[in-house]
C-alpha cells in the first residue's frame, strides 16, 4: 500500500529577526557579543482537514510572524545558563560571565528560558511556542512540527518535534 503525507511550510521574508547574542561553549569559553539576521521557517505535518488543508497558511504565518517579531531587535539572553548571570535592576540589565560584564537597557533585552542562545535551542524555543499557540488558539496538534533557524546564509539548525 502506498502511503501519503502532507506538510506545509512557511519561510517568508518577514520571518526574520535581527538580534544580538553570545554563546558559551566547551564549558569555559564565551563568544564576543555579536548579532545575526536570523531567518525562521516552520513546517507542519498533519492529515488533511475538511478543507483539504494541513493547516491554514494565513494562521500559521500569523503565529510565526508574531513569534519572530518578539525576538527582533533584541539582545537575546539565556536564563538557564549556569555560566551566565542575568540580573535586572530597575531599567538596567547586568549580564556576567566570569569577569566579563555587559549592561543593557531592560527594554532592549529578551531573556529566554533556554540554556544557550544557539540556533538549535532558538529553533526548539520557537517550536514549543508555536505548538502552544496552535493548541491554545486553534485546538490543533500536528503530527510533527519542525522549526529551522538560519543564522547566516547556508548555516541553519532544525528542531523537529513529533507527537
Ligand atoms: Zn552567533
Amino acid at each position: 500500500m502506498p502511503s501519503e503525507q502532507f506538510h506545509v511550510r512557511v519561510s517568508k521574508d518577514y520571518l526574520v529577526f535581527c538580534s544580538g547574542h553570545f554563546i558559551t561553549y566547551d564549558a569555559d569559553k564565551c563568544e564576543c557579543l555579536h548579532g545575526h539576521n536570523y531567518r525562521a521557517s516552520v513546517e507542519l505535518r498533519a492529515p488533511l482537514d475538511h478543507n483539504y488543508y494541513v493547516f491554514d497558511f494565513i494562521a500559521l504565518k500569523k503565529i510565526a510572524r508574531a513569534l519572530t517579531d518578539e525576538l527582533d531587535h533584541k539582545m537575546l539572553l539565556p536564563s538557564g545558563n549556569p555560566l551566565i548571570s542575568v540580573v535586572t535592576e530597575g531599567r538596567k540589565m547586568t549580564v556576567n560571565y566570569k569577569d566579563r560584564e555587559w549592561q543593557f537597557p531592560v527594554e532592549d533585552c529578551l531573556v529566554l528560558p533556554i540554556a544557550n542562545t544557539t540556533a538549535e535551542l532558538l529553533a526548539r524555543y520557537l517550536a514549543q511556542r508555536t505548538l502552544r499557540e496552535l493548541e491554545e488558539k486553534h485546538h490543533f496538534r500536528p503530527e510533527t512540527l519542525a522549526v529551522e533557524v538560519e543564522e547566516s546564509f547556508g548555516q541553519a539548525a532544525t528542531y523537529t518535534w513529533a507527537r
